[in-house]
Protein backbone atom coordinates (compact mmCIF):
# COMPACT_ATOMS: atom_id res chain seq x y z
CA UNK A 1 0.00 0.00 0.00
CA UNK A 2 0.95 3.57 -0.28
CA UNK A 3 2.65 4.00 3.00
CA UNK A 4 4.56 6.97 3.70
CA UNK A 5 7.31 6.30 5.08
CA UNK A 6 11.13 8.41 6.25
CA UNK A 7 13.75 7.30 3.70
CA UNK A 8 15.98 5.25 4.89
CA UNK A 9 18.25 6.09 7.38
CA UNK A 10 17.17 9.70 7.58
CA UNK A 11 19.94 11.58 9.18
CA UNK A 12 18.87 13.40 12.21
CA UNK A 13 20.23 16.58 10.92
CA UNK A 14 18.72 16.47 7.77
CA UNK A 15 15.15 15.76 9.58
CA UNK A 16 13.86 19.39 10.93
CA UNK A 17 10.61 18.91 13.08
CA UNK A 18 7.88 20.25 11.18
CA UNK A 19 9.21 19.95 7.89
CA UNK A 20 12.18 18.51 5.35
CA UNK A 21 14.39 21.60 4.18
CA UNK A 22 16.65 20.91 1.06
CA UNK A 23 19.57 23.03 2.26
CA UNK A 24 20.67 24.45 5.19
CA UNK A 25 22.73 27.51 4.63
CA UNK A 26 24.96 28.73 7.57
CA UNK A 27 25.54 33.02 6.89
CA UNK A 28 28.35 34.05 9.42
CA UNK A 29 27.91 37.61 9.76
CA UNK A 30 24.73 37.35 8.92
CA UNK A 31 23.24 40.23 11.23
CA UNK A 32 25.50 42.98 9.31
CA UNK A 33 24.74 44.74 6.34
CA UNK A 34 25.19 42.77 3.33
CA UNK A 35 24.45 39.08 5.65
CA UNK A 36 20.89 40.17 6.47
CA UNK A 37 20.56 41.17 3.00
CA UNK A 38 21.38 38.02 1.43
CA UNK A 39 19.74 35.82 4.86
CA UNK A 40 16.10 37.61 2.95
CA UNK A 41 17.42 36.47 -0.44
CA UNK A 42 18.28 33.10 1.11
CA UNK A 43 14.68 33.09 2.76
CA UNK A 44 12.44 33.70 -0.26
CA UNK A 45 13.17 29.76 -1.25
CA UNK A 46 11.14 28.13 1.13
CA UNK A 47 13.84 24.93 0.16
CA UNK A 48 16.61 26.75 2.11
CA UNK A 49 16.84 26.47 6.29
CA UNK A 50 19.15 29.43 7.72
CA UNK A 51 21.67 29.79 10.34
CA UNK A 52 22.84 32.97 11.62
CA UNK A 53 26.14 33.03 13.76
CA UNK A 54 27.00 36.46 14.77
CA UNK A 55 28.74 38.11 17.45
CA UNK A 56 27.10 41.24 17.21
CA UNK A 57 29.99 43.04 17.09
CA UNK A 58 29.11 45.69 13.79
CA UNK A 59 25.33 43.99 13.25
CA UNK A 60 22.22 43.39 15.07
CA UNK A 61 19.04 41.44 15.51
CA UNK A 62 16.95 44.16 14.50
CA UNK A 63 18.35 43.26 10.87
CA UNK A 64 16.78 40.14 11.25
CA UNK A 65 13.58 40.94 12.96
CA UNK A 66 11.40 39.65 10.37
CA UNK A 67 12.97 36.30 10.56
CA UNK A 68 13.48 35.31 14.42
CA UNK A 69 10.92 32.75 15.37
CA UNK A 70 10.68 31.51 11.80
CA UNK A 71 10.51 27.73 11.54
CA UNK A 72 13.39 27.70 9.17
CA UNK A 73 15.32 30.43 10.86
CA UNK A 74 18.16 30.23 13.37
CA UNK A 75 19.94 32.97 15.00
CA UNK A 76 23.18 31.54 17.05
CA UNK A 77 25.35 34.28 19.27
CA UNK A 78 28.84 33.12 18.13
CA UNK A 79 32.72 34.55 17.87
CA UNK A 80 33.39 32.87 14.67
CA UNK A 81 37.17 32.74 16.38
CA UNK A 82 35.97 29.68 18.53
CA UNK A 83 35.15 26.70 17.03
CA UNK A 84 31.81 26.06 15.74
CA UNK A 85 29.90 22.29 15.41
CA UNK A 86 26.99 22.16 13.35
CA UNK A 87 25.34 20.55 10.07
CA UNK A 88 24.77 22.01 7.21
CA UNK A 89 25.38 22.31 3.40
CA UNK A 90 26.48 25.84 2.56
CA UNK A 91 28.89 27.98 4.20
CA UNK A 92 28.67 32.09 3.52
CA UNK A 93 31.38 33.07 5.44
CA UNK A 94 31.15 37.14 5.65
CA UNK A 95 31.95 37.75 9.71
CA UNK A 96 34.22 40.23 9.65
CA UNK A 97 34.08 44.10 10.49
CA UNK A 98 34.20 46.17 6.91
CA UNK A 99 34.40 49.69 8.11
CA UNK A 100 37.40 51.24 8.76
CA UNK A 101 36.52 52.47 11.94
CA UNK A 102 35.49 49.61 13.50
CA UNK A 103 38.10 47.41 11.86
CA UNK A 104 40.80 49.70 13.30
CA UNK A 105 39.27 49.37 16.66
CA UNK A 106 40.58 46.17 17.76
CA UNK A 107 42.83 45.48 14.95
CA UNK A 108 44.62 42.64 16.47
CA UNK A 109 40.60 40.87 17.14
CA UNK A 110 40.40 42.11 13.61
CA UNK A 111 43.39 39.49 12.28
CA UNK A 112 42.04 37.01 14.38
CA UNK A 113 38.19 36.80 12.85
CA UNK A 114 40.05 37.32 9.20
CA UNK A 115 42.79 34.05 9.93
CA UNK A 116 41.29 31.57 12.73
CA UNK A 117 37.84 32.69 11.98
CA UNK A 118 38.14 31.39 8.29
CA UNK A 119 40.43 28.55 9.81
CA UNK A 120 37.28 27.40 12.34
CA UNK A 121 34.94 27.61 8.84
CA UNK A 122 37.16 26.29 6.73
CA UNK A 123 37.33 23.23 9.65
CA UNK A 124 33.58 23.09 9.43
CA UNK A 125 33.42 22.81 5.55
CA UNK A 126 35.80 20.26 6.04
CA UNK A 127 34.27 17.87 8.61
CA UNK A 128 30.77 18.15 7.18
CA UNK A 129 31.38 18.29 3.34
CA UNK A 130 29.97 22.41 3.01
CA UNK A 131 30.88 24.46 0.06
CA UNK A 132 32.31 27.83 1.38
CA UNK A 133 32.25 31.21 0.23
CA UNK A 134 34.25 33.73 1.69
CA UNK A 135 33.22 37.55 0.90
CA UNK A 136 36.82 38.85 0.33
CA UNK A 137 37.55 42.26 -0.19
CA UNK A 138 38.65 44.95 -3.36
CA UNK A 139 41.33 45.66 -0.34
CA UNK A 140 43.68 42.81 -1.16
CA UNK A 141 44.70 45.12 -4.36
CA UNK A 142 45.83 47.63 -1.89
CA UNK A 143 46.79 50.93 -3.33
CA UNK A 144 46.70 49.79 -6.73
CA UNK A 145 49.02 50.43 -9.12
CA UNK A 146 46.90 48.81 -12.00
CA UNK A 147 43.78 50.40 -12.60
CA UNK A 148 41.22 49.32 -13.35
CA UNK A 149 41.84 46.09 -11.34
CA UNK A 150 41.16 42.44 -12.58
CA UNK A 151 41.41 39.54 -10.39
CA UNK A 152 45.13 38.71 -12.18
CA UNK A 153 46.45 41.38 -10.35
CA UNK A 154 48.47 40.86 -6.86
CA UNK A 155 48.09 44.38 -5.01
CA UNK A 156 49.86 46.48 -3.83
CA UNK A 157 49.31 46.43 -0.09
CA UNK A 158 51.49 47.56 3.19
CA UNK A 159 52.16 44.75 5.20
CA UNK A 160 52.30 47.13 8.24
CA UNK A 161 49.72 49.67 7.99
CA UNK A 162 46.85 50.26 10.30
CA UNK A 163 44.42 48.82 7.52
CA UNK A 164 46.62 45.54 7.21
CA UNK A 165 44.66 43.83 9.93
CA UNK A 166 41.77 44.24 7.40
CA UNK A 167 43.32 43.43 4.04
CA UNK A 168 46.29 41.33 5.34
CA UNK A 169 43.57 39.51 7.19
CA UNK A 170 41.55 38.77 4.07
CA UNK A 171 44.59 38.26 1.92
CA UNK A 172 45.60 34.99 4.65
CA UNK A 173 41.83 34.26 4.12
CA UNK A 174 41.59 33.86 0.94
CA UNK A 175 45.39 31.18 1.01
CA UNK A 176 43.68 29.44 3.97
CA UNK A 177 40.65 29.00 1.20
CA UNK A 178 42.80 27.67 -1.26
CA UNK A 179 44.93 25.79 0.89
CA UNK A 180 42.03 24.00 2.19
CA UNK A 181 40.61 23.36 -1.86
CA UNK A 182 44.08 22.01 -3.15
CA UNK A 183 44.56 19.96 0.18
CA UNK A 184 41.46 18.91 1.61
CA UNK A 185 39.40 19.14 -1.84
CA UNK A 186 37.01 21.38 -0.06
CA UNK A 187 34.58 23.25 -2.86
CA UNK A 188 35.30 26.69 -2.11
CA UNK A 189 34.22 30.38 -3.68
CA UNK A 190 35.90 33.31 -3.38
CA UNK A 191 34.12 36.63 -3.77
CA UNK A 192 36.22 40.39 -3.95
CA UNK A 193 33.86 42.67 -2.88
CA UNK A 194 33.91 46.26 -4.21
CA UNK A 195 32.38 48.98 -1.73
CA UNK A 196 29.09 48.38 -1.75
CA UNK A 197 26.15 50.82 0.00
CA UNK A 198 21.98 50.64 0.23
CA UNK A 199 19.95 50.10 3.47
CA UNK A 200 20.79 48.96 6.71
CA UNK A 201 24.20 50.11 6.82
CA UNK A 202 25.46 51.29 10.07
CA UNK A 203 24.14 55.40 10.96
CA UNK A 204 27.74 56.51 12.16
CA UNK A 205 30.08 53.78 11.29
CA UNK A 206 32.14 56.29 8.93
CA UNK A 207 31.96 54.99 5.21
CA UNK A 208 31.39 57.80 2.66
CA UNK A 209 28.01 57.07 1.31
CA UNK A 210 26.23 56.43 4.80
CA UNK A 211 28.43 59.34 6.44
CA UNK A 212 27.40 61.62 3.45
CA UNK A 213 23.41 60.52 3.25
CA UNK A 214 23.28 60.75 7.61
CA UNK A 215 25.15 64.54 7.36
CA UNK A 216 22.70 65.51 4.37
CA UNK A 217 19.83 64.30 6.10
CA UNK A 218 21.21 66.11 9.39
CA UNK A 219 22.34 69.40 7.64
CA UNK A 220 25.80 68.86 8.50
CA UNK A 221 28.38 69.43 5.70
CA UNK A 222 29.63 66.86 3.88
CA UNK A 223 33.36 65.63 4.84
CA UNK A 224 34.91 64.84 1.80
CA UNK A 225 38.33 63.49 3.07
CA UNK A 226 41.35 65.08 1.47
CA UNK A 227 42.49 65.53 -1.56
CA UNK A 228 38.31 64.47 -2.73
CA UNK A 229 39.91 63.26 -6.03
CA UNK A 230 40.31 59.66 -5.11
CA UNK A 231 37.58 57.34 -6.24
CA UNK A 232 35.27 54.37 -5.43
CA UNK A 233 32.98 52.54 -7.89
CA UNK A 234 29.70 51.55 -5.37
CA UNK A 235 27.77 48.81 -5.77
CA UNK A 236 23.91 48.85 -4.78
CA UNK A 237 23.28 45.82 -2.06
CA UNK A 238 20.71 44.11 -4.17
CA UNK A 239 22.86 43.91 -6.84
CA UNK A 240 25.85 42.10 -4.91
CA UNK A 241 23.43 39.79 -3.28
CA UNK A 242 22.36 38.38 -6.34
CA UNK A 243 26.04 37.91 -7.21
CA UNK A 244 26.69 36.55 -4.34
CA UNK A 245 24.17 33.70 -4.62
CA UNK A 246 25.11 33.03 -8.34
CA UNK A 247 29.13 32.96 -7.36
CA UNK A 248 27.72 29.97 -4.57
CA UNK A 249 25.91 28.41 -7.06
CA UNK A 250 27.83 28.58 -10.08
CA UNK A 251 31.00 25.95 -11.11
CA UNK A 252 34.29 28.97 -9.95
CA UNK A 253 36.18 28.96 -7.27
CA UNK A 254 36.70 32.67 -7.96
CA UNK A 255 38.35 35.06 -6.59
CA UNK A 256 35.09 36.62 -8.75
CA UNK A 257 35.22 40.66 -8.70
CA UNK A 258 31.71 41.98 -7.68
CA UNK A 259 31.00 45.18 -7.87
CA UNK A 260 30.06 48.41 -9.92
CA UNK A 261 32.18 49.75 -12.55
CA UNK A 262 30.55 53.10 -11.85
CA UNK A 263 33.79 55.39 -10.76
CA UNK A 264 33.37 58.46 -9.11
CA UNK A 265 35.51 60.83 -6.93
CA UNK A 266 34.45 61.30 -3.60
CA UNK A 267 33.79 65.00 -4.52
CA UNK A 268 31.47 64.19 -7.41
CA UNK A 269 30.03 61.22 -4.83
CA UNK A 270 29.18 64.45 -2.30
CA UNK A 271 27.81 66.08 -5.52
CA UNK A 272 25.51 64.01 -6.10
CA UNK A 273 23.93 63.29 -2.67
CA UNK A 274 24.30 67.26 -1.86
CA UNK A 275 21.38 67.43 -5.01
CA UNK A 276 19.78 64.41 -4.76
CA UNK A 277 19.05 64.89 -0.90
CA UNK A 278 19.79 68.09 0.44
CA UNK A 279 20.59 70.81 -2.48
CA UNK A 280 21.25 73.44 0.97
CA UNK A 281 23.73 71.44 2.27
CA UNK A 282 27.75 72.78 2.64
CA UNK A 283 30.53 70.54 1.60
CA UNK A 284 34.07 70.65 3.39
CA UNK A 285 37.30 69.16 3.02
CA UNK A 286 38.98 67.39 5.49
CA UNK A 287 41.86 65.57 6.69
CA UNK A 288 42.47 61.72 5.40
CA UNK A 289 43.26 58.55 6.87
CA UNK A 290 47.05 56.68 6.37
CA UNK A 291 46.78 54.71 3.12
CA UNK A 292 43.86 55.54 1.92
CA UNK A 293 43.77 53.94 -2.00
CA UNK A 294 43.37 56.48 -4.65
CA UNK A 295 41.31 55.16 -7.34
CA UNK A 296 39.66 51.83 -7.13
CA UNK A 297 37.41 50.40 -9.83
CA UNK A 298 36.65 47.13 -10.58
CA UNK A 299 37.05 44.96 -13.46
CA UNK A 300 33.84 42.56 -13.86
CA UNK A 301 34.40 40.81 -17.39
CA UNK A 302 34.83 37.33 -15.35
CA UNK A 303 31.75 38.03 -13.29
CA UNK A 304 29.95 38.58 -17.14
CA UNK A 305 31.47 35.82 -18.18
CA UNK A 306 31.35 33.13 -15.53
CA UNK A 307 27.91 33.88 -13.58
CA UNK A 308 25.86 36.09 -15.96
CA UNK A 309 25.99 38.94 -13.71
CA UNK A 310 26.17 42.96 -13.49
CA UNK A 311 25.30 45.49 -11.63
CA UNK A 312 21.81 46.90 -12.62
CA UNK A 313 20.69 49.78 -9.79
CA UNK A 314 22.83 53.13 -10.52
CA UNK A 315 24.08 55.21 -7.81
CA UNK A 316 21.51 57.75 -8.61
CA UNK A 317 19.11 55.18 -8.50
CA UNK A 318 20.88 53.57 -5.29
CA UNK A 319 21.16 56.55 -3.12
CA UNK A 320 17.26 57.94 -2.82
CA UNK A 321 16.49 54.17 -1.76
CA UNK A 322 19.13 54.16 1.29
CA UNK A 323 17.98 57.82 2.06
CA UNK A 324 14.44 56.57 2.41
CA UNK A 325 15.32 53.99 5.02
CA UNK A 326 18.00 56.63 6.40
CA UNK A 327 15.18 59.18 7.36
CA UNK A 328 13.35 56.09 8.75
CA UNK A 329 15.91 55.13 11.61
CA UNK A 330 17.03 59.02 12.17
CA UNK A 331 13.47 60.25 12.61
CA UNK A 332 13.85 62.88 9.77
CA UNK A 333 10.86 62.80 7.39
CA UNK A 334 11.61 64.57 4.17
CA UNK A 335 10.38 68.05 4.41
CA UNK A 336 10.70 67.95 8.18
P1 LIG B 1 29.10 44.50 8.67
O1 LIG B 1 30.09 45.02 9.66
O2 LIG B 1 27.78 45.15 8.56
O3 LIG B 1 28.84 42.95 8.93
C1 LIG B 1 29.79 42.08 9.48
C2 LIG B 1 29.07 41.16 10.46
O4 LIG B 1 30.02 40.24 11.04
C3 LIG B 1 28.44 41.91 11.63
O5 LIG B 1 27.13 41.44 11.85
C4 LIG B 1 29.35 41.57 12.80
O6 LIG B 1 28.69 41.63 14.05
C5 LIG B 1 29.83 40.18 12.43
N1 LIG B 1 31.12 39.81 13.03
C6 LIG B 1 32.26 40.54 13.05
N2 LIG B 1 33.25 39.85 13.67
C7 LIG B 1 32.70 38.66 14.02
C8 LIG B 1 33.20 37.51 14.71
N3 LIG B 1 34.47 37.46 15.16
N4 LIG B 1 32.36 36.47 14.92
C9 LIG B 1 31.08 36.51 14.50
N5 LIG B 1 30.55 37.57 13.85
C10 LIG B 1 31.35 38.62 13.62
O7 LIG B 1 29.85 44.49 7.26
P2 LIG B 1 29.29 44.23 5.79
O8 LIG B 1 29.43 45.47 5.05
O9 LIG B 1 27.98 43.55 5.84
O10 LIG B 1 30.40 43.21 5.26
C11 LIG B 1 30.17 41.83 5.19
C12 LIG B 1 31.38 41.14 4.57
O11 LIG B 1 31.62 41.69 3.26
C13 LIG B 1 32.67 41.32 5.35
O12 LIG B 1 33.39 40.10 5.29
C14 LIG B 1 33.41 42.38 4.60
O13 LIG B 1 34.80 42.25 4.73
C15 LIG B 1 32.96 42.11 3.17
N6 LIG B 1 33.06 43.33 2.33
C16 LIG B 1 32.17 44.35 2.48
C17 LIG B 1 32.30 45.50 1.69
C18 LIG B 1 31.34 46.65 1.79
O14 LIG B 1 31.49 47.62 1.05
N7 LIG B 1 30.33 46.60 2.63
C19 LIG B 1 33.36 45.59 0.78
C20 LIG B 1 34.26 44.54 0.67
C21 LIG B 1 34.09 43.41 1.45
N1 LIG C 1 36.55 23.31 13.39
C1 LIG C 1 35.33 23.86 13.70
N2 LIG C 1 34.19 23.14 13.46
C2 LIG C 1 34.23 21.90 12.90
C3 LIG C 1 35.49 21.35 12.57
C4 LIG C 1 36.64 22.08 12.83
O1 LIG C 1 35.24 24.99 14.20
O2 LIG C 1 33.17 21.32 12.71
C5 LIG C 1 37.78 24.07 13.66
C6 LIG C 1 38.77 23.31 14.50
O3 LIG C 1 38.57 23.64 15.85
C7 LIG C 1 40.12 23.78 13.99
C8 LIG C 1 39.83 24.40 12.62
O4 LIG C 1 38.42 24.31 12.42
O5 LIG C 1 40.62 24.80 14.81
C9 LIG C 1 40.53 23.67 11.50
O6 LIG C 1 40.08 22.34 11.49
P1 LIG C 1 40.86 21.20 10.76
O7 LIG C 1 40.14 19.92 11.01
O8 LIG C 1 41.10 21.56 9.35
O9 LIG C 1 42.29 21.24 11.43
P2 LIG C 1 42.84 20.64 12.81
O10 LIG C 1 41.68 20.54 13.76
O11 LIG C 1 43.41 19.34 12.44
O12 LIG C 1 43.84 21.67 13.23
N1 LIG D 1 35.68 59.40 2.78
C1 LIG D 1 35.31 60.75 2.71
N2 LIG D 1 34.51 61.25 3.69
C2 LIG D 1 34.02 60.48 4.71
C3 LIG D 1 34.40 59.13 4.77
C4 LIG D 1 35.23 58.62 3.78
O1 LIG D 1 35.70 61.47 1.81
O2 LIG D 1 33.28 61.02 5.55
C5 LIG D 1 36.53 58.86 1.69
C6 LIG D 1 37.74 58.07 2.16
O3 LIG D 1 38.86 58.94 2.31
C7 LIG D 1 37.95 57.10 1.02
C8 LIG D 1 36.55 56.89 0.45
O4 LIG D 1 35.75 57.94 0.98
O5 LIG D 1 38.74 57.69 0.02
C9 LIG D 1 35.94 55.56 0.82
O6 LIG D 1 36.05 55.36 2.21
P1 LIG D 1 35.26 54.23 2.99
O7 LIG D 1 35.73 54.26 4.40
O8 LIG D 1 33.81 54.37 2.74
O9 LIG D 1 35.68 52.86 2.27
P2 LIG D 1 37.08 52.24 1.83
O10 LIG D 1 38.19 53.20 2.14
O11 LIG D 1 37.18 51.00 2.59
O12 LIG D 1 36.92 52.05 0.36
Amino acid sequence: GATTRPPPNPSPLRTAKFFQANMRILVTGGAGFIGSHLVDRLMENEKNEVVVVDNFFTGSKDNLRQWIGHPRFELIRHDVTEPLLVEVDQIYHLACPASPIFYKYNPVKTIKTNVIGTLNMLGLAKRVGARILLTSTSEVYGDPLVHPQDESYWGNVNPIGVRSCYDEGKRVAETLMFDYHRQHGIEIRIARIFNTYGPRMNIDDGRVVSNFIAQAIRNEPLTVQSPGTQTRSFCYVSDMVDGLIRLMEGNNTGPINLGNPGEFTMLELAENVKELINPEVKIIHVENTPDDPRQRKPVITKAKEVLDWEPTIKLRDGLPRMEEDFRKRLGIPRNA
